[in-house]
């Protein structure tokens, strides 16, 4: 058999999965959670078994090795396990790294030199790769870019109406996020209604996780997406608002003081559904809306309405829509969240089934009703199959 190991460094967390690339099984996954601080934990699941345990990973060196431990003791010796490669999950490829990429020291310090423009992501993704170099120095490694699907966005989707010299002069464009997924489940989309490679086929993907973007793809391409330079724009997330108009933070700054490193915290911590309603998981805020709570529905309502926003933009950007698909955390698991979303755009031809709706499946379904001109689809993503097919074809 051979295996992926695929890693997804964090800022404070290492997940892993040991991928037969072929098949999409997962003999071994697992995270470590709080690297960098007091108290962190490894959970582990072999073959189905969960485990977790409280540990030192007071960096990402001391995350991959605790990994190798904890796995070996669950009988996992990653030695003998088949590994082919590493595959890395790597937030911004920037202008340059547009695709799967085996990492050797001049592209180490390309996604240094990008760094810049995902401070909060980038410099934990090197730390992955650095460690996982030290730790399996005989494989090879991969990065896969979340936003090499994006980098050939059309012009006319990719670039900010601001001055145009400034902004070559900074690589400041759309750049996109989640590419991995988006492409992953736009590909699964066509391929489960028997329609991969019709240059027609227009679909709009929603990935709702903890982060969350939309894009629209035609024929299996992307023509514009929701996150932007950075994973800040776009629709409503746990803790980031999306889109916002740039005067409410010069206004912020000028007005209450705010520096550039609180504005930074508000944009990324403090907003979003933990921003307006107080509470941090989509969950807790779905059960606070079935209790009556007041600030828990007004923040649904702006969550559902930038959706239904973002949903008629790209209809409109391809003219039509044949398929719209869910999936990611949200996007797969709340039946209300999707019923709610798709409220009020019959007038595309959307027409969900409640029975459908509230079925279950681990692979893609359909839940529109038949005579929907729109085929609306449950498609779970699967970024680490993904990776590690990107990995495996990369060193091919
Ligand atoms: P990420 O990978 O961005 O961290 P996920 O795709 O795992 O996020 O999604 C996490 C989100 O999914 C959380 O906000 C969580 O509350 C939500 N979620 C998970 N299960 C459900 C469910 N059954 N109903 C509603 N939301 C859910």
């Amino acid at each position: 058999m051979s295996a992926v190991l695929v890693l997804n460094a964090g800022s404070s967390s290492l997940k892993f999965q040991v991928v037969d690339p072929e098949t999409g099984e997962a003999h071994a996954k697992g995270i470590v959670e709080r690297v960098g601080s007091k108290g962190s934990t490894i959970s582990v699941t072999v073959d189905g078994e969960e485990s977790e345990t409280s540990a030192s990973a007071p960096d990402h060196g001391a995350a991959t090795e605790l990994m190798r431990t904890t796995l070996a003791d669950r009988g996992v010796d990653l030695a003998s396990s088949g590994l082919v490669a590493v595959g890395h999950r790597v937030v911004h490829g920037g202008r340059s790294l547009t695709e799967p990429t085996v990492v050797d020291d001049k592209v180490l310090a390309e996604i240094e030199r990008v760094a810049e423009l995902a401070p909060l992501h980038n410099p934990a993704n090197i730390d992955g790769i650095r460690s996982a170099t030290k730790a399996f120095p005989d494989l090879p490694q991969v990065a896969v870019f979340d936003t090499a699907f994006f980098s050939d966005l059309p012009a006319e989707a990719s670039t900010y109406a601001i001055d145009r010299e400034l902004a070559d002069k900074h690589a400041i464009r759309r750049y996109g996020f989640h590419g991995t997924s988006h492409e992953f489940v736009s590909a699964e989309a066509a391929r489960f209604l028997g329609r991969e490679g019709d240059a027609d086929l227009k679909q709009i993907v929603l990935h709702l996780g903890n982060g969350a973007s939309a894009s629209a793809v035609r024929g299996g391409r992307p023509v514009d997406t929701s996150m932007g330079l950075t994973p800040l724009e776009g629709l409503v997330m746990g803790t980031r608002g999306g889109d916002i108009d740039p005067g409410v933070l010069l206004h912020l700054h000028r007005v209450a003081g705010l520096s550039v490193s609180d504005l930074d915290t508000l944009l990324n911590k403090k907003s979003g559904i933990l921003g307006v309603s107080g509470i941090g998981d989509f969950r807790d805020l779905a059960s606070a809306v079935h209790d009556g709570d007041d600030d828990a529905r007004l923040t649904l309502d702006i969550y559902l309405h930038r959706l239904r926003k973002y949903i008629g933009a790209y209809a409109a950007v391809l003219g039509g829509v044949d398929v719209v698909t869910f999936t990611a955390g949200v996007g797969e698991n709340s039946v209300e969240l999707r019923e709610e979303a798709l409220k009020g755009l019959e007038f595309l031809g959307i027409r969900i089934d409640g029975r459908r709706n509230k079925g279950k499946n681990d692979g893609p379904r359909v839940i529109s009703t038949d005579s929907s001109a729109v085929t609306v689809l449950v498609v779970p993503t699967n970024e680490e199959l993904a990776i590690a097919r990107h990995t495996v074809a990369t060193i091919a």
